[in-house]
């Protein structure tokens, strides 16, 4: 069994930004950036945002952060947008999720330039993804987790895949992501038949549900690919979806939660900012 080392991957990935960021800033005299925008005191975005903001101090990115009350109008969440994308230190603009709900979350990803959608969320960019056009910026997390299959050579072409959840920031672009590299791809919801039976059959796994010990050891096959993007807190201990520890008794390869998927996304997100900086610098 491996263990997939998605802290270490996505180590190597900043350490190579931080190094090719340095040479374009001397030469063009200016640093990528990073416009955040986060709406209420939702504690677990809060640490996402912080942990987006300490990746980009790290590989010398400018970053700005505009924290709103969550009784912020949609109209004035939208002005805030605006000024972002109209902002010339601005490469990439992020608007944390969940969105409180009187605000809608599709107008205001639609809001954002697609130039500089690092977030990969514009239907502009989705578009681009399910056609495999690569101007575009591609969703962070299932970009991490292709990042990730990359590294260890696992390559999903003619692999079954089963992929739980079929939200639009991991389960469907997971799906057209792998789609396009040649996989086989089942996308369950918690309205899907016989799961349990899907899993056993499958050569890649990709578990999105949020919920802990959703996948147990009989549920994978001898050699699988299990990768775990859930992020559960049980007794204020973070788990994935996956019982680790009966799962990798018996697979291939598999992400431990945390440091799997989630500094990946982090990567992903670092990987789609710079560049949007190179298209800008290099135009
Ligand atoms: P979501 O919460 O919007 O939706 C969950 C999906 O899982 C739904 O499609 C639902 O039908 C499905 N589902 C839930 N329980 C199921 C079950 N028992 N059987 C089959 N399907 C089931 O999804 P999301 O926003 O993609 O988040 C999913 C999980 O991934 C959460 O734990 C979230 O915190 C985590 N997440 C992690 C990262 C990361 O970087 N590691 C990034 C995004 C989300």
């Amino acid at each position: 069994m491996i263990k997939i080392d998605g802290k270490g991957v996505s180590q190597k990935i900043l350490a190579y930004i931080r190094k090719e960021h340095d040479i374009l800033k001397e030469k063009y005299g200016r640093s990528a950036g990073l416009g955040v925008i986060i709406v209420g005191d939702n504690p677990a975005s809060k640490v996402y945002v912080n942990n987006k903001i300490k990746a980009c101090e790290n590989v010398g990115f400018y970053s700005e952060t505009i924290s709103l009350g969550g009784n912020i109008t949609e109209k004035d969440l939208i002005k805030e947008i605006e000024r972002l994308n109209k902002n010339n230190k601005i490469d990439g603009i992020l608007v944390q999720l969940p969105l409180p709900n009187h605000i809608n979350e599709l107008k205001i990803t639609e809001t954002i330039f697609p130039e500089k959608d690092v977030d990969g969320f514009h239907p502009l960019n989705i578009g681009k993804m399910v056609i495999g056009d690569n101007t575009g910026f591609l969703p962070c997390t299932p970009y991490g987790i292709i990042q990730l299959f990359e590294e260890y050579g696992i390559d999903p072409a003619g692999k079954d895949t089963v992929i739980i959840g079929r939200s639009n920031i991991v389960g469907k672009p997971a799906a057209l992501m792998l789609i396009q590299r040649g996989a086989t791809v089942q996308v369950c919801n918690t309205k899907t038949k016989n799961i349990n039976e899907k899993l056993k059959n499958a050569d890649i796994i990709i578990s999105a549900a949020g919920v802990p010990n959703l996948i147990k050891g009989t549920d994978v096959k001898e050699g699988a690919v299990v990768i775990d993007v859930g992020i559960n807190r049980v007794k204020g201990k973070l788990c994935g979806d996956v019982n680790y520890e009966e799962a990798s008794e018996k697979v291939g390869y598999i992400t431990p939660v945390p440091g799997g998927v989630g500094p990946m996304t982090i990567a992903g997100l670092i990987k789609n900012t710079f560049k949007s900086y190179i298209n800008k610098v290099e135009k």
